[in-house]
């Protein structure tokens, strides 16, 4: 079979196809696995509870079953949740908003490959422009969407602030960054996968007050963020303007099988979602705006994220600590404080093998995480660090988090202990 040059794109096995295989074939392994990997949240009993009792009001309700599963949406997305999301941006943050500024997608995923190709890329007048992340480790999912020939991404090394307690935390490196027309807008995941990294309130603004001046947008991922799920575990103030595309996603509240995500922007932005929508898949789906068009009217949603879904996290964040404190005690390692989302990443400072070979012993006995190194996309600088981390994902049950986190630090203990 001949292949044209554009199916070269799907023809490699990036980090992003990696670790959502390894989901794939975890849950087919013969040994006892300890799952750590994926971005897969945690089955919490009263969100599945909130969400089993909404769909059965909807499938028993015949007018509303008909529409959810019989009828196409407009290809900008449900309007109705459009409109119940808009009120409560409004009422809530203050922003304004209105339906015009919202679009659905299936899956915040697959906006990225929109909006970063539609900022970056060969433009008319023959100019190349890049997607600037200010704060690399940054997710991995961005890394393979680009359609150019040439990286679309900037990654920007930040600053390593170290904490008590062998914690760590990245900060915007703004004295060695400079925000203009060379990039087609800047992108940031708040809280940000890989790290649970929040990037303060102060430098936020600071990047979105230089992306006007530059004339670019801020396009701010917030999957983990607010209003929901609300996995932040310190004070931050989410941020909007005509300037900033907020991208959200329904995933992380316990529903990624319905492959729901929301894009809050200016009308132009929303424009070309809607149309690619229409021209990829003809409409976004119906069954997650439907789903949670009420608990968002009601405020359920709210609450969920606030009072059960942030509480849970940070319950489970704290016991995969004391276990890193426990299990790894001896060992070199530097947790970067975990602010948000469902990920510790551990930083094993002079590992003796790369976090890729860390990986592959890891797999051997059954433990999946993701080595650090798929997380720097558009970082051209030979930087030690990127292959001494890991990303643990913390949702699991808590006995799979504990025996994980043991086998890891024995074969850390031993690549330490083997190292010439
Ligand atoms: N953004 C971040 C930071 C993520 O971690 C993920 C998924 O893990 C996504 C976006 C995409 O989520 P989804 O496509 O399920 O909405």
């Amino acid at each position: 079979m001949r292949f044209s040059q554009f199916a070269s794109r799907y023809q490699q096995v990036t980090g992003t196809v990696q670790l959502m295989e390894d989901l794939g074939h975890a849950q087919r392994a013969e040994g006892p696995v300890y799952m750590l990997g994926g971005g897969n949240p945690a089955h919490i009993p009263e969100a599945e509870a909130l969400f089993r009792t909404a769909m059965a009001n909807i499938v028993s309700d015949h007018g509303a079953f008909g529409r959810m599963v019989g009828d196409y949406d407009a290809p900008q997305g449900n309007a109705a949740f459009g409109e119940a999301l808009a009120q409560l941006l409004q009422k809530r943050f203050g922003w304004h908003v209105g339906p015009e500024n919202i679009a659905i997608t299936n899956g915040s995923q697959s906006c990225f490959g929109l909006l970063f190709n539609s900022f970056a890329g060969e433009f008319p007048d023959g100019e190349f422009r890049k997607i600037l992340l200010p704060l690399t480790p940054e997710y991995v999912g961005y890394s393979d969407v680009g359609l150019s020939d040439r990286p679309i991404f900037e990654g920007h090394k930040p600053n390593i602030e170290l904490l008590p307690n062998r914690q760590f935390k990245y900060r915007v490196n703004f004295d060695d960054l400079s925000i203009d027309d060379r990039y087609g807008a800047v992108c940031v995941s708040r809280p940000t996968n890989p790290t649970g990294n929040v990037i303060t309130d102060g430098e936020l603004q600071q990047l979105a007050e230089r992306c006007e001046q530059a004339g670019i947008p801020l396009i701010i991922d917030g999957a983990y963020g607010l209003p929901f799920p609300s996995m932040i575990f310190t004070d931050a103030t989410p941020l909007w303007n005509n300037n900033i595309v907020l991208c959200l996603s329904l995933s992380k509240l316990g529903l990624p099988g319905i492959r729901t995500g929301i894009v809050v922007a200016n009308p132009d932005v929303i424009a070309l979602i809607r149309n690619a929508n229409a021209i990829n898949s003809l409409a976004p789906g119906r069954v997650g705006p439907e789903l949670v068009r009420g608990l968002i009217e009601d405020e359920s949603l709210l609450k969920l994220s606030n009072d059960v879904i942030k509480p849970y996290y940070q319950r489970k964040v704290n016991h995969a600590l004391a276990v890193v404190k426990q299990e790894m005690a001896d060992l070199p390692v530097r947790a970067h404080r975990p602010e948000g989302a469902l990920f510790l990443w551990l930083w094993f400072e002079g590992l003796p093998i790369s976090s890729a070979e860390l990986y592959q012993r890891l797999i051997d006995r059954g433990v999946y995480i993701i080595p650090g190194h798929h997380f720097f996309p558009g970082f051209e600088e030979d930087w030690a660090h990127c292959h001494e981390c890991i990303r643990v994902n913390y949702a699991a049950p808590d006995a799979t988090v504990e025996t994980g986190l043991q086998l890891i630090a024995a074969i850390v203990r031993d690549a330490y202990a083997t190292a010439d």
